[in-house]
């Protein structure tokens, strides 16, 4: 079997097995020493019976999903906090608007939130969730729409989906062309520096089921360097606040938000938890 890395081509190891939550199937978590890219190499490729309605509800291989719920109840949700952060990012990179594309949106909630406050937004997915924010509503594209939108976009959004997917360069190629030259690709995945010499600790590695594919900032930057980006760094925390609160809150088990939960620093707990997890070190890119 080639082991080469699929990133940077250089030889990858085994780091060990990690028990899928569906079945308690074995899966491989092989690892590149050159990118540091990690990957599931026996990964499901039956996506469609693994991202089925069960999943979406959060009673599939990843229990803290649930799609459902936050269509339903976009202002009660803690997700709100996320699409808060992540919407001051896209004004940040945006000032005067610009057309915005939720690549991977699951439901659409991100996008509903984005036009409520005035964007042009627009999703892309297919599945189960998506139908569901379609009937509600949602604009959501099909993925074999995408062709006529080349070169249309100013911001795409790419929110956990790189875990999922088997050839992330692939799938940065496609966004790449939907951008307009300058145009900003924003992604959040989780970082697995902090991990690397515990992978199988890692909460990101144990739905193996369906999170195949782990990077550290430097695999980003190459990805991202790979598929017609430029890779920088966030310069600034703006929308990292929200981000990291609703990540320790879903990790947490909360499912609504609250006022007493909104009367925590969470600036300074933010802080503390990305100097740990290094949250807000992934680079974004910058369509070239
Ligand atoms: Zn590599």
């Amino acid at each position: 079997m080639n082991n080469l890395c699929p990133i940077c081509s250089n030889q990858t190891r085994l780091f060990g097995i990690q028990k899928g939550k569906l079945d308690q199937r074995d899966f491989k978590i092989m690892t590149c020493s050159g990118c540091h890219y990690s990957f599931v190499q026996n990964y499901r490729s039956d996506f469609s019976m693994i991202y089925n309605e069960d999943y979406y509800r959060g009673r599939g291989a990843d229990p803290m999903v649930d799609y459902l719920y936050e269509l339903q109840h976009p202002d009660r949700s803690v997700r709100n906090y996320e699409w808060a952060g992540i919407y001051k990012i896209f004004r940040t990179h945006c000032p005067d608007g610009g057309r915005w594309l939720d690549f991977g949106c699951g439901a659409g909630g991100l996008v509903r939130y984005a036009i409520k406050r005035g964007a042009d937004a627009l999703g892309v997915e297919d599945g189960w969730a998506a139908n569901q924010g379609r009937q509600a509503g949602i604009p959501i594209l099909h993925l074999d729409e995408l062709d006529s939108y080349s070169g249309q976009f100013d911001f795409i959004s790419a929110i956990e989906v790189l875990e999922h997917i088997p050839q992330p360069i692939d799938v940065l190629v496609k966004i790449r062309k939907l951008l307009k030259p300058g145009g900003i690709l924003f992604l959040t995945t989780g970082n697995a520096r902090p991990w690397r010499t515990r992978l199988l600790n890692w909460s990101y590695t144990q739905c193996p089921d369906v999170h195949i594919s782990f990077y550290e900032p430097q695999t980003l930057a190459q990805c991202l360097l790979k598929s017609g980006f430029e890779a920088r760094e966030i310069e600034s925390f703006t929308g990292f606040v929200e981000i990291i609160k609703f990540k320790v809150l879903k990790n947490l088990r909360f499912k609504h938000r609250s006022r007493a939960l909104d009367f925590l620093p969470w600036r300074l707990i933010s802080k503390i938890v990305d100097a740990r997890y290094q949250v807000s070190r992934h680079p974004f890119g910058v369509a070239v």
